[in-house]
């Protein structure tokens, strides 16, 4: 057999039955962690294919062990080896302190442009979780993930340069509302057109994939008119101009409602669910907090900007169980680009000891098989996860919030997921 590089052809990936995909397999708890994860994908992917398909899993460095061999932390052939076989899956890595980089998996994402942070969030029977009824909740968060905020253009109190920006805002942009501008920081939102569809695009089309039923537009339109407010606007154009076919949306809705009356509108959208189309809706973001403890059923696709993204993803995980089970990944739809990833850190004062829990990495795992088309391999790893906490011999981090439960250490719990497969 001959491993290949996977590649994009006309807008799809094409995935050989022998791909190449490099792994980091990252700092701190990561290394154990990567172990345990790489057999378990590997006798997955044999359960499911035999031996007609298999991964040759190549090393690249970032972190501390890249710092350690070449002296940089983001080693230029890191990300070239990345760009070119396009999928890759990583640990969680040291935030370098000091030494201009001011996160590495910030950097990752923005030099492949990896725009779309795309966190499903559902439960797992026997998960401790604060919920009364967590089984409700099965989300996928679609975050925007190189813009807003996020975009680092900040200037800090006092400079030379924020006096400056503040005059010109006050005296070209006759800016009244900055309340103490001796003393201000400044940063600046940048949202974009561009940057807002494709992101909103890839979250539809995962839900016409996935059969989903409902994409949320969440955003905080009502205060910030023309970042967030532009957000949702180009969110639903993109529904109603692209996925006119697929989709039924709120602004439809309330067009029916305008011009023919209540009645005729919740006629429509009766119809609209008959004939399973997806219902596109926006939701504001501090309401949507409520809801998603509330009324998490009410929400399945969600597509957001990116700081209301990560507070989203990180409370939605907390009612399933918490960022150490869930999964992450980062992709650019366009170039085919991905980084799956632990959305944990590297737990430094676990590492070594074999005792930390796995899950994020393996359904890391599972989602970039999915991601690839191997839905068999996938769902394999998911439901040994899920047999493997029922059983609840758990690791300690499980193991202290169930009663009754018995802690078993990283290599057992393991173990277990890999003959469950
Ligand atoms: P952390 O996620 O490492 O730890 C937070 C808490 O969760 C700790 O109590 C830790 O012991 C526990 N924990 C984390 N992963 C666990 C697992 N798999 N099983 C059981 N318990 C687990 O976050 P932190 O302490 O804020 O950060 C430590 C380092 O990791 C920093 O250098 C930070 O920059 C980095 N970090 C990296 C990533 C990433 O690479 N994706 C994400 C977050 C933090």
């Amino acid at each position: 057999m001959t491993f290949q590089k996977i590649t994009m052809k006309d807008g799809e990936l094409v995935v050989p039955d022998f791909p190449i995909i490099p792994f980091i397999s990252g700092d701190g708890i990561g290394p154990e962690i990567w172990t345990q994860a790489q057999a378990i994908f590997n006798r997955a992917v044999e359960v499911a294919y035999g031996d007609s398909r298999a991964i040759q899993w190549q090393e690249v460095f970032a972190g501390e062990k890249a710092f350690q061999q070449t002296g940089e932390w983001l080693p230029e052939k890191t990300l070239a080896t990345i760009r070119e076989y396009l999928v890759a899956i990583k640990g969680p890595l040291t935030t370098p302190i000091g030494g201009g980089i001011r996160s590495l998996n910030v950097a990752l994402r923005q030099q492949l442009d990896l725009y779309a942070c795309v966190r499903p969030v559902r439960y797992f029977e026997g998960t401790p979780s604060p919920m009364k009824h967590p089984e409700r909740t099965n989300m996928v968060v679609f975050r925007e993930n190189t813009e807003d905020i996020y975009a680092g253009i900040e200037f800090v109190s006092g400079s030379q340069q924020v006096h400056e920006l503040i005059e010109f805002l006050q005296e070209n942009l006759q800016v009244t509302s900055i309340r103490f501008p001796q003393t201000s920081a400044i940063g600046v939102k940048p949202v974009s057109v561009e940057g807002t569809k494709r992101l909103v695009r890839s979250a539809f089309n995962y839900a016409i994939q996935q059969h989903r039923k409902t994409v949320t537009l969440v955003h905080k339109g009502n205060i910030m008119k023309f970042t967030e407010g532009g957000f949702k606007k180009w969110g639903y154009e993109v529904a109603n101009e692209e996925f006119a076919e697929q989709t039924f949306t709120w602004t439809t809705y309330e067009q029916i409602k305008t011009e023919k009356g209540e009645e005729a509108a919740n006629q429509a959208l009766v119809a609209a669910k008959e004939a399973g189309k997806i219902i596109v809706k926006d939701c504001i973001a501090d309401i949507f907090l409520e809801e998603l403890i509330a009324r998490p059923e009410d929400h399945e696709i969600v597509a957001t900007l990116n700081l209301n993204g990560d507070y989203i993803s990180d409370a939605l995980a907390a009612t399933v169980g918490g960022v150490g089970i869930s999964p992450g990944a980062n992709i650019n739809y366009q170039t085919g680009h991905a980084i799956f990833e632990a959305t944990h850190g590297t737990a430094p004062k676990f590492a070594g000891k074999n005792m930390v829990n796995p899950c994020s990495v393996l359904l890391s795992g599972a989602l970039l098989f999915r991601y690839l088309g191997w839905a068999e391999v996938a769902d394999a790893i998911e439901a040994a996860i899920e047999a493997a906490i029922a059983s609840q011999k758990v690791t300690f981090d499980f193991a202290r919030l169930l009663p009754g439960a018995t802690e078993v250490s990283l290599s057992e719990f393991s173990q277990q997921i890999f003959d469950g497969l």
